[in-house]
């Protein structure tokens, strides 16, 4: 059990995600999780609406991943991938090459999101320099974008949020164009390629690659945007010579209602990150995936005799091999497309009435995914407290209250939760 002294330990030395340490929001201990269910030390059980940072695909203290995990103990965690290699490491890529888009084959294991950002970018400038065109290293995406926080991502994040002015001076620089605003699902509108035209007609000689998340900006904004405009932005990828990276750590694994968001726009990148719910929320890990061609650029490149410069300690990790390799069974298993179509009518249905709150600006729901937008910041202490005394986890951010439950959650379950969600944003609260 956790003691106050502990938690008072915890208030004073240790940093939590995104917060000071002067006065740190409250934070409430876990003492175990099963199923779609959190237990608080003191005794009390949340309905996850989180999947942990939508990682908990399967839920909590899944049988078949803690055996797959406790098998490969067994054997051994971990050995180091440099001149050495393993079955769950070769089962992994090839369900992950079978799985992605036809063209991907190529396979980069790595430790987390932000390292899979790192080392796709990596990969798109060393496919140039090996092109003998050096000159093309710079980045171009959308505003409201997020692609983790180590420093090549948190440069292709949005400046404001990403706080580009902070780190001013020691982030590499790169293009932005307009955020994409015709909306999943709306009559497109071809205005809306505009911006991200002309940079790209304008830069792309500078242009290593366009990096994005496909049809769902998550952290940043948690938007959902028209498949036409990542059709486009591959068409103009194409015409105007400059590699695709698609961000599909957030995305992948069935979240949006397709196994990979990318596949609403049938388009293929060149580059593609996996992270998240790769290994159903049990442990950090990511891989970086792309084509033949990419991959045999680089190799057949005079810098450094062809390697690709990238090689972290925990590469290819035997253990997350295993529960990644467990995951996509289960997942594949499942009749996860029903899932996700029963969770998106019930948000859809269950939210609408958020509308009517005046606090409120929109409410959208994409696959597996529920945001109540509002029209002004929340207070976040407050509301996580209020959703907790609700019995749900929730945890909003800037003007955003947003849900991705595991996709095991009953209709009562997610009920509960829509319910927490409408009462909640409705209150008052400020
Ligand atoms: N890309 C996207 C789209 C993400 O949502 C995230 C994490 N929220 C990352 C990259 C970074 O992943 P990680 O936190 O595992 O480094």
């Amino acid at each position: 059990m956790i003691t106050a002294a502990q938690l008072q330990f915890d208030r004073r030395h240790i940093w939590h995600p995104y917060t000071s340490m002067h006065n740190p929001l409250p934070v409430y201990p876990v003492v175990s999780a099963r199923g779609v269910r959190l237990q608080l030390a003191d005794g009390r059980e949340l309905i996850d609406g989180m999947s942990s940072w939508w990682t908990a695909i399967h839920g909590y203290n899944h049988p078949r991943l803690n055996a797959a995990i406790e098998e490969q103990l067994a054997r051994m965690a971990h050995v180091m991938f440099g001149g050495l290699t393993h079955e769950p490491a070769i089962a992994l890529a090839q369900k992950l090459i079978e799985l992605s888009p036809q063209a991907i084959q190529k396979v980069f294991f790595c430790d987390s999101g932000s390292v899979s950002v790192e080392v796709a970018i990596k990969m798109a400038i060393q496919y140039w320099y090996a092109r003998k065109r050096p000159r093309k290293c710079k980045l171009l995406t959308v505003r409201s974008g997020y692609h983790g926080d180590t420093f090549q991502a948190m440069s292709v994040c949005d400046p404001e949020t990403g706080m580009h002015h902070i780190f001013r001076g020691v982030l590499p620089v790169h293009f932005f164009a307009d955020q994409p605003r015709v909306r999943f699902g709306a009559p497109w509108q071809q205005e809306d390629m505009a911006s991200f035209e002309q940079l790209m007609h304008a830069q792309h000689e500078e242009l290593a690659a366009v990096i994005l998340e496909p049809i769902v900006q998550g952290a940043g904004g948690m938007w959902f945007y028209h498949a036409e405009y990542l059709r486009q932005v591959q068409q103009l990828c194409r015409q105007y010579d400059v590699l695709l990276i698609l961000d599909e750590i957030a995305t992948g694994f069935g979240r949006t209602g397709r196994l990979f968001a990318c596949e609403w726009a049938g388009v293929t990148p060149d580059i593609m990150c996996l992270g998240k719910a790769l290994t159903g929320g049990y442990m950090s890990f990511a891989a970086t995936l792309t084509t033949d061609h990419v991959a045999s650029t680089i190799s057949a490149g005079e810098a450094n005799g062809g390697v690709f410069m990238h090689g972290p300690t925990f590469m290819g990790n035997p253990l997350a091999c295993a529960v990644a390799c467990a995951s996509l069974e289960l997942l594949l298993q499942s009749p996860w497309q029903a899932r996700i179509a029963r969770i998106e009518a019930q948000l859809k249905a269950q939210l609408a009435v958020c509308r009517q709150s005046a606090r409120v600006a929109d409410v959208r729901v994409l696959g597996a995914i529920g945001v109540v937008e509002m029209k002004e910041a929340v207070d976040m202490a407050r509301m996580q407290q209020q959703f907790v005394e609700k019995g749900v986890w929730v945890r909003p951010f800037g003007r955003l209250v947003y849900v991705m439950p595991p996709y095991i959650i009953s209709e009562e379950e997610l009920a509960q939760l829509c319910q927490a969600m409408v009462e909640v944003t409705g209150s008052r609260f400020d």
